[in-house]
């Protein structure tokens, strides 16, 4: 059953219907916006942005903190909402659609002034006998934001308090199967205060993102699949319009032979179980040295077996939250066990329970000629590869299409952060799955397949900017040279040979 379909309609209208992954039943419909729709929305919020771009820092941070109080006032109708839309559990619904937002919101309502600050400076080198620089952080304009499904809220407020602070309005084109949720984060905004127009949202699918796309905005914050991804840049680059490309991964895990095994595998049950693996830094790989295989595979089955799932939210695995990701697993699934992998618990289905749930499973015998270890699968499943060594591990890890993010575990810290640099990803983390989005220090994006530029902290808001600068000559005469001669040339023959020719020189010079 499709958990998302469109309605027949007799006009042009695009109705669609949605049903929640944890009871198959109808939890609305909405109509897609149509491209006339999208245009106004972006009129509207380029209004609205000439106003608010002249707001101080501290007249938007007070904006932002009363959102981040509209979410703390709110958070149990926002955890009944996207359970029902999403049917994860309980307990990542307020972690990662209520506790994150509250902190990326009051992070940037408290940092937006200093990552975005105007710095006047002497340049380097000669040129700061006669030049000042001062850069200005100007907000782009109007900016289309496009999600994904898997954490509705959070991978929305992130973008937008960003984006937001940093004085520009936002287009907001959500996930076609969690379109309730940006309707919430909306209402949170209104109540918040914040100005008519500068947020809004416009439903709908694939269709309606390349609407935005091509609605004249100015720049476009895209999180989704590398396949769509690819789409999205092509018509940014045909707009000539700056984008960031947060894609999909297939994230490795690295377990040294002296790691703590306890501490390792509850790595890798947490890594591959959050948010039912539907986690784009989730753990899909794990690659053990011979040496510890057999202990490392007890613990991982033994904390995975008491694993509970259930439709109420209050359990541990949640549930798959559309039918085409249960048809990715499964398709996994029956790939790896019809090229001889060992599935060790879980493996099928969860048919016990009324809607679409995959159990946490655990899968061993694995290799790369199956997609279980290549291609994303996005579910709550700890595949366990036995490798020789650390070094064999190091090799598979790196031999993916992806290189979203990775972990590495070991209780020697140094030699952690050494294999952590090897590994060819957007970010690493070692003795802890995947925490690069939850740090705003440590910018966040993939290399490879896994995504274009890098978002968050400082680099990510400062993204949503163009970086003005002004450059002052400070001395009070004619540049002058022309009219142009043999003897300036001869001249500036000369300086080029007497600077750059000198060792010494040219690193004063510049
Ligand atoms: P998706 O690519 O199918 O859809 C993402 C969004 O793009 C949706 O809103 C969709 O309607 C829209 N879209 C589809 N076609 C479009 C087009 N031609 N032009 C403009 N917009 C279009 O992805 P999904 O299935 O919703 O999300 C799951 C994927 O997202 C996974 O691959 C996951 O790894 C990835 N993801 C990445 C990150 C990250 O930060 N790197 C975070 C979360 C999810």
């Amino acid at each position: 059953m499709a958990l998302f379909a469109q309605i027949p309609s007799e006009d042009d209208t695009r109705v669609f219907e949605i049903k929640s992954p944890v009871t198959l039943e109808s939890i609305g419909q909405f109509q897609a916006a149509t491209d006339d729709e999208v245009r106004a929305a972006v009129d509207r919020a380029r209004k609205a942005q000439r106003e608010w771009a002249t707001r101080s820092f501290a007249e938007r941070a007070e904006v932002m903190w009363r959102l981040v109080d509209q979410f703390v006032e709110r958070q149990d109708d926002i955890v009944e909402l996207v359970i029902k839309e999403t049917g994860k559990t309980l307990n990542e619904a307020i972690t990662m659609e209520v506790m994150a937002p509250c902190m990326q919101i009051s992070h940037y309502a408290k940092r937006a002034k200093d990552y975005l600050a105007t710095t006047t400076k002497r340049p380097k080198g000669i040129m700061r006998f006669s030049k000042k620089v001062t850069l200005h952080y100007q907000p782009l304009g109007v900016v289309g934001l496009i999600t994904p499904w898997n954490g509705p809220v959070a991978l929305a407020a992130n973008p937008l308090a960003q984006a937001l602070m940093a004085g520009n309005a936002v287009i907001h084109k959500p996930s076609e199967v969690t379109p309730f949720s940006a309707v919430l984060l909306r209402e949170l905004c209104d109540a918040a205060g914040l100005p008519k127009d500068l947020y809004q949202v416009v439903q709908g699918d694939g269709a309606t993102g390349a609407a935005l796309i091509d609605a004249g905005i100015d720049k476009v914050s895209f999180t989704g699949s590398v396949a769509t991804g690819r789409k999205v840049g092509a018509a940014c680059g045909r707009n000539l319009i700056p984008v960031t490309l947060e894609l999909g991964g297939k994230d490795a895990m690295i377990v040294c032979a002296d790691a703590d095994l306890d501490r390792a595998a509850d790595g890798a049950v947490r890594g591959s179980f959050f948010n039912t693996g539907h986690y784009c830094c989730g753990t899909e790989r794990v690659y053990v040295p011979e040496a510890i295989y057999e202990p490392f595979v007890e613990k991982v089955v033994e904390m995975t077996k008491p694993l509970t799932q259930a439709t109420t939210g209050a359990s541990d695995i949640g549930a798959v939250f559309w039918d085409k990701q249960m048809d990715i697993i499964e398709d996994h699934m029956r790939d790896a066990r019809e090229k001889g992998a060992s599935v060790l618990v879980g493996g099928e289905r969860n048919r016990s329970l009324s809607g679409y749930y995959f159990p946490a499973t655990v899968v061993t015998d694995v290799d790369h000629t199956m997609d279980l270890m290549r291609k994303e699968t996005f579910g709550p499943i700890v595949a366990i590869q036995k490798v020789r060594d650390e070094e064999e591990a190091m090799e598979l890890a790196n031999d993916s299409e992806y290189g979203l993010s990775g972990n590495v575990w070991t209780t020697d810290l140094d030699k952690g952060a050494a294999l952590g640099e090897r590994m060819v990803t957007g970010s690493v983390s070692v003795n802890d799955i995947a925490v690069t989005y939850g740090v705003p220090e440590a910018p966040f994006g993939g290399v490879k397949e896994s995504g274009v530029g890098q978002v968050n902290g400082e680099v990510g808001i400062r993204g949503y900017c163009h970086v003005h600068p002004v450059i002052v000559d400070t001395t009070k005469k004619a540049q002058g040279g022309y009219p142009y001669t043999e003897e300036s040339a001869e001249g500036m023959r000369k300086m080029v040979k007497t600077v750059f020719g000198n060792k010494l020189l040219r690193r004063l010079f510049v």
